[in-house]
């Protein structure tokens, strides 16, 4: 059988509290079964009110859900085959680990047995054989968080929805766990909805991204099209580091255009959103695509004053007072470390106008 594209459908939704303000808008979603999906966005702009609609605990104010090829507004949350792992959702305190994954299993009357064979596997994929007996107090915050995973996954849910699981650990626990789930997805198939305001940790984890802004869907899509290519500001400026320059599109006759900046100077840009002449344009360029003393065809060539330097190990970064922008950040690789990298030093910069994205202007 061919997988479901729709596995999971959001079909126009829209979603208001209070009968006025929209926090989720318009809505259009397929998620793929199987798929690790993220909805990455900053704090507020509608992510947990988007997850609550699929586990039904918050109603679609317009628009309709679909999962498996099925409505499921009229289906309570514990009948939708949802695990959730939600970091205010915390497990139960006063029942021990076993306790905790088999309370999942007994709502869905599940026998004892089978129960305790899927207990044991749940545990065995988290690492925490053995730990059965433990109360969660008894457990460290990561481990509590491996049970709740493994209390998500028990009874073979549909799809799982986790909602920024790793924000109450410290970045080491973090960055390893963000690994334990990937490849936990990975073995297992199962169809994860992740929900984070953190853009590495959706780098690193999804198949593809929901870039949410004010109740919008931003830019969907993979990865490393998300951070090569943002279609908008906001996505240029959330996703990675990122270096623009504002100004107005001067010639747009050529498949480049140029762009006067407010501080005067032309540059060549890749018109991507902004492509008239007349238009106002915020250009984005990624740290890495900038070099230093760029080779004669490439199409900008500028110069700029070393403002800081700063060794990274692997490389050192650079900021550099350049065309007005005097946050202008470069990232040179340390096999190229030079001489003349000096704090108030000028130096030659390039890149391709290709790297240089016309944006809409912020
Ligand atoms: P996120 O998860 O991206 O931080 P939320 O979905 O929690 O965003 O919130 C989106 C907006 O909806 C915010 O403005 C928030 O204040 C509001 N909101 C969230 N939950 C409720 C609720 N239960 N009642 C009223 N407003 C809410
Ligand atoms: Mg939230």
């Amino acid at each position: 059988m061919s997988k479901n594209n729709q596995f999971v459908k959001f079909d126009k939704v829209d979603k208001s509290y209070d009968g006025k303000i929209l926090v989720v808008k318009d809505l259009n979603l397929d998620i793929a079964e199987g798929e690790f999906i993220t909805m990455l966005g900053p704090s507020g702009s509608g992510k947990t009110t988007c997850l609550m609609m699929l586990a039904g605990f918050e109603t679609p104010t317009n628009g309709e859900i679909y999962l498996d090829n099925n409505k499921i507004s009229n289906i309570p949350p514990h009948k939708r085959g949802i695990g959730m792992v939600f970091q205010n959702y915390a497990l139960f305190p006063h029942m021990t680990v076993y306790e905790n994954l088999a309370f999942p299993l007994k709502v869905r009357k599940i026998p004892k047995d089978e129960a305790d064979k899927k207990i044991d596997k749940a545990l065995s994929m988290v690492s925490l054989q053995g730990f059965e007996a433990r109360m969660p107090m008894q457990l460290s915050g990561g481990q509590q968080q491996r049970v709740a995973v493994a209390r998500s996954l028990v009874f073979d849910p549909k799809v799982v929805l986790m909602d920024e699981p790793l924000g109450a650990l410290d970045k080491n626990l973090r960055e390893s766990m963000q690994y334990e789930i990937k490849h936990i997805h990975e073995s297992i198939g199962v169809t994860v909805v992740y929900v984070t305001h953190d853009q590495s940790e959706a780098l690193t984890m999804s198949n593809r991204i929901a870039v949410f802004n004010e109740g919008k869907v931003q830019q969907l899509s993979n990865p490393d099209k998300l951070y090569e290519e943002p279609v908008n500001s906001f996505v240029a400026e959330f996703i990675g580091e990122n270096n623009t320059f504002r100004g107005e599109i001067i010639d747009a006759s050529k498949t480049q255009c140029k762009v006067k900046l407010d501080s005067g100077a032309d540059i060549l840009a890749n018109p991507i959103v902004v492509k008239n002449k007349g238009e106002k344009t915020t250009v984005s360029l990624r740290p890495e695509r900038a070099i230093i003393n760029p080779p004669e065809k490439m199409d900008n060539n500028h110069k700029g004053k070393i403002e800081e330097v700063i060794y990274h190990g692997d490389h050192t970064r650079l900021r550099v007072d350049l065309l007005g922008n005097k946050e202008f950040i470069l990232k040179v690789p340390n096999s190229s470390a030079r001489m003349d990298i000096k704090t108030g030093n000028e130096i030659s910069i390039g890149w391709n106008s290709l790297d240089c994205r016309a944006l809409d202007p912020k």
